[in-house]
């Protein structure tokens, strides 16, 4: 590494929170995503990292490394106003698409959402209400894949220098 005044500080990549919902009181999320964008993730030593199957060789599932679905939805806190992709545990995943049918629109419903316990690894207890698509004309629904890229991009990033030594 040379440290030189011609080497600007990188412009800023896209950026937006993923929650996980942990508060035992029930919230309401407005959806601003139609439907929950699913990806298949490998837990290993405490952080998680892409699977690449069924696309491409992925050398985790290899290695037999255990792996989880995860879900995003789009969406923004009821009367808040920063957006954010809401982590759906697979459970209440497959509860939600089942209670809505193939051809499911969340846009624009209230979710009703709540840890069962406070307990992290503690049901994630969802119900709705019907949708209103005017209170979400104002924000445009958002693909979570370029946000999850840059997670686990930085992620690589990080442990290059170990990688090296
Ligand atoms: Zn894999």
């Amino acid at each position: 590494m040379r440290p030189s005044r011609n080497h600007r500080p990188p412009a800023p990549g896209p950026r937006m929170d993923f929650v996980t919902v942990k508060h035992v009181d029930e919230k309401a999320y407005l959806i601003l995503g139609t439907q929950i964008f699913g990806a298949w993730i490998h837990y290993v030593g405490g952080s998680s990292k892409p699977c690449h199957q069924p696309d491409a060789e992925c050398e985790r599932c290899d290695l037999e490394q255990p792996r989880r679905w995860v879900g995003y939805l789009h969406a923004v806190l009821q009367g808040g106003k920063d957006d954010f992709f809401l982590s759906i545990p697979p459970f209440a995943g497959y509860n939600l698409i089942q209670s809505l049918g193939q051809d499911y629109n969340l846009r624009g419903r209230i979710l009703h959402i709540r840890r069962k316990t406070d307990h992290p690894q503690s049901r994630l207890l969802i119900r709705w209400e019907g949708g209103d698509t005017t209170r979400v004309a104002y924000i445009r629904e958002k693909d979570p894949s370029p946000y999850v890229g840059i997670l686990f991009h930085k992620w690589d990033r990080l442990t290059t220098p170990e990688k090296l030594a």
